[in-house]
């Protein structure tokens, strides 16, 4: 780490690891400061024995492609493959599906009898929604508009995303809308190789374009003097800087890294109504070597719970997962069966449990998961080897996001973040953030929008 760059880095989620990379190919001297000792944020993986996790790569829409060709380049557009096999199963239904809208047109025709017209007009609908429309509808008012006396029809629509973004029936139209759309335009998608070979190739090219990775290296503060960004504390040292690029929280860098004192009231008002969104809880899963699972799907959402319910996908008392299915195809070359069960949840469920009380609920866990897995795995736990779980304990304590949220904050955080550096020059944030700028996808893009404004403030 040097004493002075044109701009830091806060974080190395992908906002941060693209902004990174698209303001050092700028031209700009550029430090990524990340407290973790691997890069990827949430976007990351870890080995157990002989098995390799993803955390968060279960599927993300065809926009990646063209997103990953444009700021990282050709080699990583040419990694994005179709997840194939998409399974619904719930007390309402059972549906398989590519996801897109194609598809969706055919299921919610012929399955749950909705005409033909409202289809296209749903989806005409979605197709026309931007940033910049009324946001006043909510998703529950759009899908009264559309499907009223249907919550077979909502949760189909709704449950995906509501794992994807945390998105509720409250939540703005557009930010459910812009999500959905995007899946529906061609399905979902995944990175052949996973999660370890992206983060690996993106490193090569951040090295490539000399950008200083600093992993292990925590941002204590944010200088600032005069209006103006001056530097940062990261590791207890000293770094002089005229721009930062936050891509930690969006509350823990105005409040914690900055300071409120250099932010004006009114400013803070709006701040103060920015709700986080909600964490995650995972089981992740490793299959004996030499065994192998039924092709039971690649994305597979199970819920016991009788209707559509954001709350109880929240609960404690879990009733619906997703289970994310990587068989060898993924990681070509090797014979690797792994499962991942995803949950949303609260962190205030389990920051009060004492140590034994965490320990067998993280165990309670488990073997719930594997309960509701051998529903579609007869015997599975004859074909596991390897268990463990992830809480937003887990999440907080990687990624220092408070309340260990999964997908930034809610939509009322869009403006603050895009807003920052009108309050403190040099002072950007990207990252998860008003669910449309969250997701692999969302990330990306986000990150790039804010290194445009970051060279342009260093004069670009
Ligand atoms: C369980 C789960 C599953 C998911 N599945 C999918 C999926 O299938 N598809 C999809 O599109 N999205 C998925 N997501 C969401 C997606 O992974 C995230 O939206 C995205 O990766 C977040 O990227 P980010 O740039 O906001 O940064 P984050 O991943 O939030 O990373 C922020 C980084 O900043 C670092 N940091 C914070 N503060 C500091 C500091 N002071 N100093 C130094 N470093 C700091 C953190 O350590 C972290 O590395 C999932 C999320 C979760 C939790």
């Amino acid at each position: 780490m040097q004493d002075r760059y044109d701009v830091v880095v806060i974080g190395s989620g992908l906002a941060g690891l693209t902004a990174a990379n698209r303001l050092a190919r700028s031209g700009h001297r550029v430090l990524l400061a990340e407290q973790h000792s691997q890069l990827g944020g949430l976007a990351t993986y870890f080995r157990r024995r002989h098995h390799l996790f993803d955390v968060a790569l279960h599927g993300f829409p065809i926009g990646m492609q063209k997103s990953l060709r444009k700021y990282w380049g050709q080699a990583f557009a040419d990694r994005v493959v179709q997840v194939q096999r998409i399974v619904f199963d719930n007390p309402q239904f059972h549906v398989e599906t590519t996801f897109d809208m194609e598809d969706f047109t055919r299921i919610l025709e012929a399955q749950f009898r909705i005409p033909r017209a409202t289809v296209n007009a749903f989806f005409a609908c979605l197709k026309a929604m931007n940033y910049y429309d009324d946001q006043r509808e909510t998703v529950r008012e759009l899908f009264e508009r559309f499907f009223p006396g249907r919550p077979d029809v909502w949760r189909l629509l709704l449950e995906p995303i509501t794992y994807a973004n945390g998105s509720t029936l409250d939540e703005p139209a557009i930010s459910y809308g812009i999500v959905f759309g995007n899946f529906m335009s061609k399905g979902v998608y995944t990175f052949l190789g996973g999660t370890d070979t992206m983060l690996e190739m993106m490193a090569a090219e951040l090295r490539a374009g000399q950008v200083d990775c600093e992993t292990c290296c925590r941002v204590e503060r944010i200088l600032v003097e005069a209006g103006r960004v001056v530097g940062v504390v990261a590791n207890g040292r000293s770094v002089a800087c005229r721009a930062v690029v936050s891509n930690g929280n969006l509350l823990g860098t105005i409040h914690d890294l900055v300071g409120d004192a250099h932010f004006a009231a009114e400013f803070l008002a709006g701040v103060g109504q920015v709700r986080l969104s909600n964490s995650s809880c995972q089981v992740y899963i490793g299959i004996r070597p030499g065994a192998q699972l039924p092709a039971i799907g690649d994305l597979l959402f199970t819920s016991t719970c009788p209707v559509f319910d954001a709350d109880a996908l929240c609960a404690r008392q879990v009733t619906s997962r997703t289970f994310s299915v990587y068989y060898p195809t993924i990681r070509p070359g090797t014979d690797q069966y792994t499962i991942v069960a995803s949950m949303n949840a609260r962190h205030q469920d389990w920051v009060g449990l004492e140590r034994t009380a965490y320990r067998a609920a993280k165990e309670d866990l488990i073997e719930d998961t594997l309960t509701a897995l051998d529903r579609y795995v007869p015997e599975v736990r004859r074909l596991v080897d390897y268990t463990e779980a992830a809480t937003p304990i887990t999440f907080a304590r990687y990624t220092l996001h408070p309340g260990g949220a999964a997908f930034g904050t809610k939509f009322e955080g869009l403006r603050p973040s895009m807003t920052l550096s009108a309050q403190v020059g040099g002072l950007f944030h990207t990252g998860s953030v008003g669910i449309i700028m969250s997701g692999w996808l969302g990330t990306v893009n986000y990150g790039v929008m804010v290194a445009n404004d970051a060279d342009k403030y260093l004069g670009g």
